[in-house]
């Protein structure tokens, strides 16, 4: 089929996804991500049999509509609910998406016309037609409509001076993350914990999350977003060192000898100063910027920022 209205939206994350599903029976929609895959902060790192849910570690439906999203994904067990021994907090349920994180993303991806491994690094606004370029400064298409995912950081590269105010002051805390295999099976008497400690955040057995490998032991380590954002341009060795330290004295576990072990740096994990507004979106441009910096660093807060900016691009699009 062949619309009137073209639409780029920038970022494979679930909100540009959500933003995608609306708009794609709409108008011709093109998701540009400069990853490999889909999923962004809610992705998956492989290494070997070894599988790490790095990012997001589950997420919560506190609205009925999130929670009628994700009915037909709880049908097919692509999301599942979590309920992690030794976790002393709330009982709003918790889900994961299975057999991995990225599982709701890739599945959400279905029929999309993503564009992967292309980064937009520039975007120019005249006569009525956004054109984006690509990080050789080839173009990527002219566009009537154009949505940004990205993080704030990232979008204010991209817009430079055709971002308005709003979105200038929203910022995102980095997040340093340890994933460890081991070879044998768990044992331990919990699946995640999320200590009051001045360095580690959060530590999980991702295997023991549902649909996972139970034949070893995945763990992930994260760090506390105020430490990961005074440590972020540390060296790598010596945070990996000090994360494992701390998680020793914690729990008594050395995964300094583990099968498989490796750092990640998130820099722009968690959203410090969200613009509190579901989007922020420009008619005269027919730019609108969503994803987690609209209302806060949570994956129901992206998807809901990608869900308005669907139905607004579709209200521009009549
Ligand atoms: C370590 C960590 C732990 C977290 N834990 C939780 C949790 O337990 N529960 C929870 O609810 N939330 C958690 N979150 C937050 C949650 O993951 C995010 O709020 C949510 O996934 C953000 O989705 P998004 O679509 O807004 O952004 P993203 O998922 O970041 O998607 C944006 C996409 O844009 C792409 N992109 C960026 N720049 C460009 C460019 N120039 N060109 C093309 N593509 C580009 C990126 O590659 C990315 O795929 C966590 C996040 C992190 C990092």
């Amino acid at each position: 089929m062949h619309y009137m209205t073209s639409i780029a939206i920038i970022g494979a994350g679930i909100s540009g996804l959500r933003a995608a599903q609306l708009v794609s029976s709409q108008a011709e929609t093109t998701i540009f991500e400069k990853s490999r895959g889909v999923s962004g902060r809610m992705s998956t790192r492989y290494n070997g049999d070894y599988e790490f849910d790095h990012g997001a570690q589950y997420f919560t439906a506190k609205t009925q509509e999130f929670s009628a999203f994700l009915q037909p994904y709880i049908q097919t067990d692509t999301v599942a609910l979590w309920t992690p021994k030794g976790l002393q907090e709330d009982s709003r349920n918790k889900y994961v998406a299975s057999p991995r994180m990225n599982s709701l993303c890739k599945d959400m991806a279905k029929d999309l016309n993503i564009m992967l491994g292309t980064r937009v690094e520039g975007a120019e606004y005249s006569s009525g037609k956004w054109t984006l370029s690509d990080d050789c400064g080839l173009s990527l298409g002219e566009f009537d409509v154009l949505i940004v995912t990205a993080p704030a950081e990232q979008a204010r590269a991209i817009l430079g001076e055709a971002v308005s105010s709003p979105i200038q002051t929203v910022s995102h805390a980095a997040n340093f993350t340890i994933m460890a295999g081991l070879s044998e099976i768990w044992s331990g008497s919990w699946e995640a914990m999320r200590p009051d400690d001045e360095m580690i955040g959060w530590a999980t057995v991702n295997s023991a999350k549902p649909g996972r490998n139970i034949d070893f032991t995945t763990l992930v380590i994260q760090s506390r977003n105020d430490w990961a954002e005074t440590h972020k341009d540390a060296d790598r060795d010596w945070v990996q060192a000090q994360m494992i330290e701390a998680f020793k004295t914690l729990t008594g576990i050395d995964v300094s000898g583990a099968e498989v072990l490796s750092l990640h740096r998130w820099l722009y994990a968690n959203v410090t100063n969200p613009l509190g507004a579901d989007i922020h979106s420009d008619p005269s441009r027919k730019l609108i910027i969503a994803g987690d910096a609209c209302l806060g660093g949570r994956v129901e807060s992206a998807w809901k920022s990608g869900d308005r900016a669907g139905r607004k691009a579709i209200a521009w699009c009549k």
